[in-house]
């Protein structure tokens, strides 16, 4: 029997309130119908939010995290309209939502987004997610293959070069694409639905493909290869064969297991990748031996060396990515007066900007902003991520970015590091933070304390990026949020050579 979600989709498909939205405008969110409000408008990527009523989310899709001056700039001026409401968060897939928008400006928003190439269309429910590529494709002086171009072509071909497409806008479910060209895995391949990884097959230049990878709240899977390779012009087809195979034969029964892991279960890889070669109409390559990702992850924080000779890009951490209007356009700013107008967002939910000349460096370093941005931060400021949590997101158990902030502080009040320790935090198992794959994640839950039910997280570690990336377990169950000052640190101490400022000052 099919579910909720499923019913709704077949009654009126989601897509088709972007011929309301005007309606929507004039009428008011109070009087939308229900499933319009709550569901279908997520078609457009605009979230009716239980926490802040007549407030909407907007997501937006930015292809491997590339942003223009002029684009950051529409959307500082999205959040302006919003007054003190307006918020933005830069995410793990490298995209960026907006919090706070009215629905009598939705209309006026999405005709910017049009006039400078941005697009929200298809960014939520059963659509395909921002498709990631490694945030310093085309500057990398160590890139494999620059992947930007096909990260393009496969959301046009989803999207309808943004406009829409019926074609993929009932999915069973989410879907998440990565094509990575980097050395260092730099957007966590294994925890796609597909993962184009770079390798060679003798002189000729491909990927490696990975299928099924996912983090759900019942379950989480690493990607499995398909035995299978692509030159770079199969990508594409490639993407719409497994998306059309997946649209057409996958779960729609249970929306917990109705992700692309579960057909591959039920089917085997085997005949999965016979029924992607009947698609296309060829068989496929069998996989490279070994593919080409030989680094460790890089965060891209700081100034960097680029390919171009005599231009660098500056990475800046965007601390649990949160940026206002104001600290937008000044980012926006950066980017033009320092280099060429292009930035680039990270699966850290950090910032770069890219071309900058070697003689404007000194300059953009001394900026004020940099004091709340730096290009050096303190090691776990560098290395810390945190989804939305419950200041806005309606399905969390914990609040998230501002609790992950102050633990920092603490642990380093008390505690010295000689490197990076990568904390992310999830408020709920959903792990839009992607807990698994940190030195140490959080992921929100109830504990008891003296008796008495409190905020709480389960503890994981081990998650491994980059080369042999692999996921991280629970090691540590219901622990209430007001020890983990003692509790992380002593994680610190023991697995990750922090040393105790008392210590270090007795000495
Ligand atoms: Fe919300 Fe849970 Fe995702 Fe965090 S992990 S953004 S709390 S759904």
């Amino acid at each position: 029997m099919a579910n909720k979600i499923e019913d709704l989709k077949a009654k009126k498909d989601g897509l088709a309130v972007k011929a309301e939205i005007e309606y929507f405008a004039q009428i008011g969110w109070e009087a939308i119908d229900e499933d319009d409000l709550q569901h279908r408008l997520k078609w457009l990527g605009i979230f009716f939010r239980k926490t802040t009523p007549g407030k909407f989310m907007v997501r937006m899709r930015i292809p491997h995290g590339l942003v223009t001056s002029e684009q950051m700039l529409v959307m500082a001026n999205v959040l302006e309209r919003c007054g003190s409401d307006g918020v933005a968060d830069i995410t793990t897939r490298q995209n960026l939502q907006m919090r706070g928008i009215k629905i009598e400006d939705v209309p006026q928003m999405l005709s910017d987004f049009h006039g400078c190439g941005l697009t929200s269309v298809q960014s939520a429910m059963d659509n395909v997610r921002n498709i990631t590529g490694s945030p310093v494709a085309g500057l990398d002086p160590d890139e494999i293959y620059d992947t930007r171009d096909l990260v393009l072509a496969v959301q046009n071909m989803i999207t309808n070069h943004g406009e829409g497409n019926p074609e993929f806008t009932n999915l069973p479910r989410k879907f998440n694409i990565a094509i990575d060209g980097s050395r260092d895995n730099a957007t966590h391949a294994e925890i796609n639905d597909i993962a184009f990884v770079p390798a060679f097959q003798g002189e000729d230049f491909g990927f490696n493909i990975l299928v099924g990878g996912f983090f759900s709240s019942r379950r989480v899977a690493a990607a499995v290869p398909l035995n299978a390779w692509a030159k770079p012009d199969q990508v594409v087809a490639i993407c719409r064969g497994i998306l059309e195979i997946f649209r057409d034969h996958g779960s729609r029964e249970n929306r917990q297991k109705a992700r692309l892991m579960y057909l591959i279960d039920d089917w085997g890889i085997e005949k999965f990748r016979q029924m992607l070669e009947d698609r296309l109409g060829y068989s496929l390559s069998a996989a490279a031996e070994q593919d080409l990702f030989t680094s460790h992850k890089q965060d891209h924080i700081g100034v960097h060396r680029q390919k171009q000779a005599g231009y660098s890009y500056v990475g800046l951490q965007i601390p649990v990515g949160r940026m206002y209007a104001h600290e937008m356009r000044e980012l926006a700013r950066l980017a033009q007066f320092y280099g060429s107008g292009e930035m680039r967002l990270t699966v850290e939910q950090n910032l770069i900007i890219a071309h900058v000349p070697d003689q404007n460096l000194p300059s953009l370093l001394a900026e004020p902003i940099l004091e709340r941005f730096p290009a050096s931060p303190s090691f776990l400021v560098r290395g810390l991520v945190s989804c939305t949590g419950a200041q806005f997101c309606p399905v969390a158990i914990v609040e998230t970015k501002n609790r992950s902030l102050e633990l920092i502080q603490q642990l380093e009040s008390d505690l010295s590091l000689t490197h990076p320790v990568r904390l992310h935090w999830s408020g709920c198992p959903n792990s839009c933070g992607q807990p698994q794959v940190a030195d140490i994640g959080f992921i929100g839950c109830k504990a008891r304390k003296n008796g008495k039910v409190v905020d709480g997280v389960d503890i994981y570690m081990g998650g491994k990026v980059g080369k042999d990336a692999h996921l991280g377990e629970c090691v540590l169950e219901k622990v209430p949020c007001e020890d983990l000052r003692e509790i992380v640190g002593n994680l610190l101490i023991q697995h990750f050579g922090a040393v105790p400022k008392k210590q270090l000052a007795s000495v």
